[in-house]
């Protein structure tokens, strides 16, 4: 099995749920748990972390398998301000921003709309940006063997923002280039104008 195509299986957390988690959380922080606008919060909160880390129970074989089509076609195919909202690991805080994908395909090109399913699957999961970016261009790397990819991220850290780390608006650009697009310095520029273009 493949590092991208691995499946993880989070370990069984014992018999508390999180929702009792969030409870004693709460309590922790010093609130009540009990009073009203509270009383659901900790059922409310295991709702949106299943949510928002449910990347996990999905693979990019689900994802691409049966949607990659063999072409004549050998320009750069891009895929640009795919939104994403993650969450950092270090934190559980939400990172947010946009990601852009290209590749130069070999033969094969995938749907358009599996790509930002793909980036979203990964994007589910607790994340690092430069794991989540570098994660994206291996999968269509392994599934797709194109030419090149090319993979930037430009995210906002709440953890960053919100403690006042950084500036307020501080972003951060991660990126992932592989073959033609680690190699050719032309291919890459390409890559970045068409990204900087005005939006349509
Ligand atoms: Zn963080």
């Amino acid at each position: 099995m493949s590092e991208t195509s691995e499946v993880i299986v989070p370990e069984a957390a014992g018999s508390e749920t999180i929702a009792d988690l969030a409870r004693k959380m709460l309590i922790q922080l010093g609130e009540d748990p009990n009073r009203e606008g509270l009383r659901q919060t900790p059922e409310r909160f295991e709702k949106a972390m299943r949510f928002l880390t449910k990347g996990y129970a999905q693979s990019e074989d689900k994802i691409l398998n049966g949607a990659m089509f063999s072409v004549c076609y050998d320009q750069m195919v891009l895929v640009k301000d795919i939104e994403v909202y993650s969450m950092c690991e270090h934190h559980l805080l939400p990172f947010f921003g946009k990601c852009h994908v290209a590749y130069i395909p070999d033969k094969k090109v995938v749907g358009l709309s599996k790509i930002a399913r793909l980036v979203n699957m990964y994007a589910l999961r607790l994340q690092i940006q430069e794991r989540l970016t570098s994660q994206i261009a291996k999968a269509i790397q392994e599934k797709l063997a194109p030419q090149g990819v090319g993979v930037i991220v430009e995210a906002r850290h709440l953890c960053m923002v919100m403690r006042g780390v950084e500036k307020q608006n501080s972003i951060a650009t991660t990126s992932a280039m592989l073959g033609a697009f680690r190699e050719n310095k032309q291919t890459r520029d390409e890559f970045l104008s068409l990204i900087r273009d005005a939006k349509p």
